[in-house]
């Protein structure tokens, strides 16, 4: 008998297994796929690891998550600076003064203030997104890097969306191009796969094993489930299936070593049918003759195929919080599909550290004491 069955081997599941399991508590981990990572797994293509659900930077504000991820990996000081491709221009991204300075020709904080005030046009009340963006920032902006990008991420016209989805649009009027502006930023040496693998060190790992599939049998197996995949097919979808928004990836090869020049190159056009191309060598620098080039299509998604996005409308958010209230007792809900959010991997992992700090509180409290609880902790190798 397992204290937790713990369904899924992505961050939320993994971490969770690991501080159980040094805890002292009986861990097993079941993972549908036949890989361990969830969404972050990396694949090693002669040397290139290549981010197999699309391009995966570690960043963080918080030096307890960081912390904790480098027990189990050493990171790159990598930093994302992706460039804009539209109708045979390059730009500088996210919009910064250099890509003003493309744009326009402006090239201090004052011009470029000065440009986007004239540029912006005047919209009473912006009714969508498209007269939100033109309200804030103009048309060639918005035409640019919003518009066609949007529209194929989305699936729909910025004008039938609101403007809620995009919270602001973040214009730096200062020459830094560093995507994300936390403290901490970098990529695990030798892959997430590898990070994944020390993290589950010592616990067992059943890969190929659908939790849903052999579910009677496997509850059995424990005294408490930590679910991290999706509530409505917990629930057999009795009360509706959730929305998604989908991604078809396309890997080319190329006999090159270097193709592009960067990790990723977004493509605002509108025809062009897919969002980025990602060089994955360029996440961890390698000598090899070849280099391989991943193209991202979103697309909408259609029932089985795997969920990467979440629609948050009122009616999906309904659905969600009547799933959460039928979840067991014995049943803990984590993660990206369990949640029905979008978050990024410092969120999950902050998350599982907080759920596994409670459930050892727990059982210290002897509420329900775990026969192992007081083993001696063990730290992954
Ligand atoms: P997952 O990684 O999805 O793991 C859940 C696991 O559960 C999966 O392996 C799944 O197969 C398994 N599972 C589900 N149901 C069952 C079942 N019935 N039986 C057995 N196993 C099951 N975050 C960042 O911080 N930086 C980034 O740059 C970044 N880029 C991203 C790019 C894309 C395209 C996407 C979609 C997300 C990105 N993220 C990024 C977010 C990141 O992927 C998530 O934060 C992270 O994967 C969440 O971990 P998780 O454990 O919640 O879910």
């Amino acid at each position: 008998m397992y204290d937790y069955l713990i369904v899924g081997s992505g961050f939320f599941g993994s971490v969770f297994a690991r501080q159980m399991t040094d805890a002292g508590a009986r861990c097993l981990v079941v993972e549908q796929r036949h890989h361990i990572g969830g969404n972050c797994h990396t694949e090693d293509n002669d040397g290139i690891h290549v981010h197999k659900y699309g391009p995966h930077i570690f960043h963080t504000n918080s030096e307890a998550v960081w912390k904790y991820v480098h027990q189990f990996a050493t990171f790159s000081r990598f930093s994302y600076r992706p460039k804009v491709h539209y109708r045979g221009n390059f730009y500088s991204f996210p919009i910064n003064l250099m890509t003003l300075y493309q744009l326009w020709g402006v090239s201090t904080p004052q011009q470029a203030r000065e440009r986007l005030e004239a540029e912006r046009i005047k919209i009473d009340k912006p009714s969508n997104l498209e007269e939100w963006i033109l309200s804030m920032v103009g048309r060639q902006i918005y035409e640019t890097f919003i518009y066609g990008y949007t529209r194929k991420q989305w699936g729909r016209d910025p004008k039938e969306l609101p403007a809620s989805i995009i919270r602001r649009i973040p214009i730096r009027l200062t020459w830094n191009d560093d995507y994300f502006n936390d403290r901490f930023c970098g990529i695990p040496i030798g892959g997430y796969t590898q990070l994944f693998k020390k993290l589950l060190h010592g616990v067992p790992v059943e890969t190929g094993a659908d939790f849903i599939a052999d579910r009677e049998k496997l509850e059995s197996k424990a005294t408490k489930i930590v679910y991290t995949g999706p509530l409505d097919r917990l629930f057999e979808y009795q009360l509706g299936t959730h929305d998604w928004r989908g991604l078809r990836f396309k890997q080319r090869t190329h006999d090159v070593a270097d193709y592009q020049g960067v990790a990723a190159i977004n493509h605002t056009e509108r025809d062009v049918p897919y969002t980025r191309t990602v060089e994955h060598k360029h996440f961890e620098p390698v000598e090899t003759s070849h280099t391989v080039v991943t193209e991202e299509y979103p697309t909408s998604w259609k029932f089985g195929q795997e969920m990467y996005y979440p629609i948050n409308n009122d009616t999906n958010e309904q659905l969600q919080q009547k799933y959460l209230a039928m979840l067991p007792a014995n049943y803990i809900a984590g993660g990206r599909l369990a949640s029905y959010r979008y978050f990024d991997m410092h969120q999950v992992i902050a998350s599982a550290l907080q759920v596994a700090a409670k459930e050892i509180r727990y059982h210290a409290a002897g509420v329900v004491p775990l026969p192992s609880v007081n083993a001696p902790r063990r730290r992954a190798a």
